[in-house]
């Protein structure tokens, strides 16, 4: 028996970033309470009609665009039929044979280099409402405040082999959808949700096995492990002969293992139609170019000018540029005149490991780059040592202040002054006759032992470069 390979393709829905729904105008606000933002529309009563909302259309344009789809002027809206307590209309608005968009190509980088994964389809859709299971016994509860709300469905082809290589092009599409604005890819909240295909065939063979399908995937990792458990299912079933049935399984995180949920259906299965109530979806094209033109710079252009414009090495501008948020606040810093590389050094030291610790993100972080600007520039100058400055930092996320005003209130700035420092100098000398005399007789590491203590002493205020010079002179003298 030949060593087999997994197959792995991926449809994933991101909700879109609208305040309203796709075809009616109740907001998509999550956490409201249950059954609070619904309508005639939304609910499918009789003769209520939809009508499309242009802000959702323009982030699935935005994200086809980026995605290097192509973008047909003309698409359909049609009736998936299916019955299901969360569906009140008894089919879901999406597309089916003419979607918004095809053929695109995202170039991943995966731990062997760059890999293009191809992109099926992008198409609209509405979503459904949301089933809860655990609030009442014994019964199910249903929230439709979700019902309605626009999604994007995106359709790779089975360009995937391992799960690695499908956990690194959902981190690279969830960075992509978030600096486009497209959606905030909340995967607690719904806002990104992937279904994953799986098949096994003889490795290096062109032909495609039976697949099944995996959902309920609810994390990043929950779809690496689940597609790890079910390709060595299924690899073993196929080595002992076996055949792999065409299913749907939902994953369970907490068993570690698939179950499985439904033969898998057909499309026949949901009797498409085109949707009566909708014209054909049409998007011009000044209204495209207007969209292409407003496009903003992507995470691995950005990277690269960031390496390019401001000298930063690789590392720096790969975690720089992770988020758009990070990426802007840099360069805003940068702005304020502090240079590239030291800029760099404080925000992926003390600022983000404030912000991780407050368990926040850099939005809400309350020192600005104006104001770290300050604070970087009173280092450089040499007012305040490095220590200080993070000591200042931590003290201006308490919120208000400004750096230079700390400094000047709290006393921090750093002395340099001749006079004081060597006051500080004797002092510690003389309290520590027996490590003076240790030092005499040739223990030379010992001079950092004075130096922490004269910078004890001052409280962290004193120039250590003067600090060093001033005891390296009274240390030569004999007479100490
Ligand atoms: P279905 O009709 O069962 O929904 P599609 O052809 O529409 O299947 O493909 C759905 C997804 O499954 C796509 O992402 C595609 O790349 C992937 N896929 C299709 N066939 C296979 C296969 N044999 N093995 C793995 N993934 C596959
Ligand atoms: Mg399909």
């Amino acid at each position: 028996m030949s060593k087999l390979e997994a197959v792995i393709g991926l449809e994933v829905h991101i909700q879109l970033s609208t305040e309203r729904k796709l075809f009616c105008g109740d907001l998509t606000r999550f956490g409201d309470a249950p059954n609070t933002h619904v309508c005639p529309v939304c609910l499918g009563l009789p003769g209520a009609l939809p009508v499309l909302n242009p802000h959702a259309v323009e982030l699935a344009v935005k994200a086809a665009l980026a995605l290097g789809c192509t973008v047909h002027p003309t698409s359909i809206f049609a009736r998936k039929n299916y019955f299901y307590p969360d569906l009140p209309k008894g089919y879901q608005i999406s597309q089916f044979d003419r979607p918004l968009a095809t053929g695109g190509i995202f170039p991943v980088e995966m731990e062997d280099g760059v890999r293009e994964i191809r992109i099926r389809r992008i198409h609209m859709e509405e979503d459904a409402g949301k089933s809860i299971h655990d609030r009442f016994e014994g019964a199910t509860a249903v929230d439709l405040n979700r019902t309605g709300t626009p999604l994007v469905e995106l359709v790779s082809e089975p360009d995937f082999r391992t799960p690695a290589e499908v956990r690194a092009y959902l981190q690279q599409l969830k960075q992509i959808i978030e600096y486009l604005e497209v959606s905030d890819c909340n995967m607690e909240e719904g806002s990104l949700r992937v279904d994953a295909n799986v098949s096994v065939r003889p490795a290096g063979s062109q032909g495609l096995g039976t697949k099944t399908e995996l959902k309920n995937l609810n994390s990043f990792s929950g779809v690496e492990k689940a597609l790890k458990v079910e390709i060595q299912r299924q690899k073993a079933l196929v080595a002992e002969g076996g055949q792999v049935a065409h299913q749907t399984l939902l994953w369970d995180e907490a068993r570690g293992q698939v179950r499985t949920m439904r033969s898998k259906e057909e499309s026949h299965d949901y009797r498409y139609f085109p949707e009566p109530d909708l014209p054909p979806l049409v998007v011009g094209d000044a209204e495209m170019e207007r969209i292409r033109g407003a496009l903003p710079e992507l995470p691995s252009t950005r990277r690269a000018r960031f390496e390019g414009d401001y000298g930063l090495p690789a590392y720096d501008a790969g975690v720089l540029t992770a988020t758009r948020a990070t990426a802007d606040y840099y360069e805003e810093v940068t702005r304020g005149g502090v240079a590239p590389k030291t800029a760099s050094n404080w925000i992926m030291g003390p600022v983000l490991a404030a912000v991780k610790e407050r368990g926040g993100d850099l939005g809400a972080y309350p020192v600005r780059p104006p104001g770290l600007a300050e604070l970087i520039a009173l280092v450089e100058e040499g007012t305040i040592s490095q220590n200080v400055g993070k000591e200042v930092l931590a003290r201006m996320a308490e919120g208000g202040r400004g750096a230079r005003e700390i400094v000047e209130v709290e006393g921090l700035a750093q002395v340099s002054d001749a006079g004081a420092l060597e006051g500080w100098i004797q002092e510690v000398l003389e309290a520590h006759p027996d490590e003076l005399a240790r030092f005499r007789g040739g223990e030379a590491r010992l001079r950092g032992y004075f130096m922490g203590e004269v910078m004890k002493r001052s409280g962290g205020k004193a120039d250590p470069k003067e600090v060093n010079r001033i005891l390296a002179q009274r240390l030569q003298s004999p007479e100490g």
